[in-house]
C-alpha cells in the first residue's frame, strides 16, 4: 500500500503516523515458533505498516480536501442516467450533475454494483474477525500470529503505544451477538491460548470496543465498467484479511485509474486498460486469501493436508503482490 501511497505523497505521512515493522513472527496455538523471518520487503520501504483506520482515513481525506475536492456527506446516488457523452447523476439531496466518468468506490455492498450488474452474491466465509485494541507493549515491535486448535489470534502493532488483537474463528451463521456480550464472546474464542494471549485475555473488558465482522468475500468476474462508470474497491472485490491487502488494492485500483486517465486515451480505452491491469492482482488476492479461508477451516476440522504449508503460501502470494503495480507494457 505505502507504494501505492507514495503516488499520493503521502506514504511517509502514514509512517509516521504509523508502525513500520518488519514482518511477523508465526506460532503454533501453545507457542512453538514456526517461522520467524522477516516479510518480504520492497526497496526503500518497511515491510509492514500498521496504522489506525482513524489516522489513514484523516490523512486520506486531508489530502482530498487540500486537492480541491468537493466532497457532500450524507447523500447517495438516487439513479445514473447514460447520455451520448456523458453520465447524469442524480443525488438524494436533490443535487444533478453531468460528468463523463463516474467511479462507484462504495464497498462491499455497493449500491452502485447493483445499479449497473443487478444483485451480485456475496459469500459468507463462515469465518468472524474480531480486533480489539489494547496498549503494546515496548518490546513488541513486529506483528505475530498464533495458529489455535480453533482460532487463530494475531497481534498488529498500530502505534508506539497501540496494538490490536486480531481473532479469526469459525462463525456457522451471520447471527449477531448480544452487544454487551461481545467481550465475554471474544474471551472466549481464545481461551486455548497460554501466554501473551491469555495475558491480554484479561484486558479484554470493554464490549463496546470489539470489533466483530463476519467475513464476506466477492470477486465481480467480467468487466467491472458500463458505459461510463466504473468500479472500484471492495465493490469490485472484496476480500479477508488474511493477506491484509484489501484497503491496498483498493488504493492501487485509484492510483492507476489516475495514471491511465492521464494518458490521452478514450474512455473505453482506459477502461480496458484499467482492467488489464487490475483484474489478475485483484483476483489472485481474493483468491489467495480465500484459499487461506478454506485451509483455517479445515485445520479447525483436524483435516488440513499435511502437504500444505499456510506460512509458505502467505510468503509466496505477498512476494507475488510485490511485483510492480502497473505493468508499463499495457499502457497505451
Ligand atoms: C475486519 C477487517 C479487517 C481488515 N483489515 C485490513 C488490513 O489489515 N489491510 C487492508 O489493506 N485491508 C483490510 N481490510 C479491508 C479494507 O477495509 C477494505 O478492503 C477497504 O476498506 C475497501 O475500501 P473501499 O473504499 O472499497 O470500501 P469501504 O472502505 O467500505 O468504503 C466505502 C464507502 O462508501 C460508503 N457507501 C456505501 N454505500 C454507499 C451509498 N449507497 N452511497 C454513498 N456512500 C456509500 C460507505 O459509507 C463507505 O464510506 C479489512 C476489512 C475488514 C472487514
Amino acid at each position: 500500500m505505502l507504494r501505492a501511497l507514495d503516488e499520493l505523497d503521502l506514504s511517509s505521512k502514514c509512517i509516521e503516523q504509523g508502525f513500520p515493522y518488519e514482518g511477523y513472527d508465526y506460532y503454533t496455538g501453545n507457542g512453538q515458533l514456526l517461522y520467524g523471518g522477516n516479510s518480504p520487503t520492497i526497496e526503500g520501504y518497511p515491510a509492514c505498516n500498521g496504522i489506525s483506520r482513524r489516522k489513514l482515513h484523516q490523512i486520506l481525506l486531508d489530502a482530498a480536501i487540500e486537492s480541491g475536492t468537493t466532497i457532500s456527506m450524507g447523500t447517495t446516488v438516487l439513479s445514473l442516467e447514460e447520455k451520448e457523452n456523458s453520465v447524469l447523476v442524480e443525488l438524494t439531496n436533490g443535487y444533478i450533475g453531468s460528468y463523463d466518468l463516474v467511479i462507484g468506490s462504495d464497498g462491499a455492498n455497493s449500491t452502485m454494483r447493483k445499479m449497473l450488474f443487478g444483485q451480485h452474491k456475496n459469500v459468507y466465509s463462515e469465518l468472524g474477525v474480531w480486533r480489539y485494541t489494547l496498549p503494546k507493549p515496548k518490546d513488541i515491535v513486529k506483528g505475530a500470529f498464533y495458529y489455535g486448535e480453533n482460532t487463530k489470534a494475531g497481534l498488529i502493532p498500530m502505534s508506539e503505544d497501540e496494538m490490536y488483537l486480531l481473532v479469526t474463528s469459525h462463525e456457522p451463521t451471520t447471527a449477531r451477538f448480544p452487544e454487551e456480550q461481545l467481550h465475554n464472546i471474544l474471551k472466549q474464542r481464545i481461551e486455548e491460548f497460554g501466554g501473551i494471549i491469555a495475558e491480554l485475555s484479561e484486558q479484554i473488558t470493554n464490549p463496546f470496543a470489539v470489533v466483530y465482522r463476519p467475513i464476506y468475500t466477492s470477486f465481480l468476474e467480467g468487466q467491472w465498467y458500463k458505459g461510463r462508470v466504473l468500479l472500484i474497491g471492495d465493490a469490485a472485490h472484496t476480500t479477508s484479511p488474511h493477506l491484509g491487502q484489501g484497503a491496498a488494492i483498493t488504493i492501487e485500483d485509484a492510483v492507476v485509474l489516475a495514471s491511465i486517465l492521464k494518458q490521452d486515451l478514450t474512455l473505453e480505452e482506459s477502461f480496458e486498460i484499467f482492467m488489464k491491469q487490475r483484474y489478475e492482482r485483484c483476483k489472485l488476492v481474493v483468491e489467495n486469501s480465500d484459499q487461506l479461508i478454506e485451509w483455517e477451516l479445515l485445520g479447525w476440522k483436524k483435516s488440513l493436508p499435511e502437504n500444505v504449508n499456510v506460512v509458505k503460501f502467505i510468503i509466496d502470494s505477498l512476494i507475488e503482490l510485490n511485483k510492480p503495480i502497473m505493468n508499463e507494457s499495457l499502457i497505451g
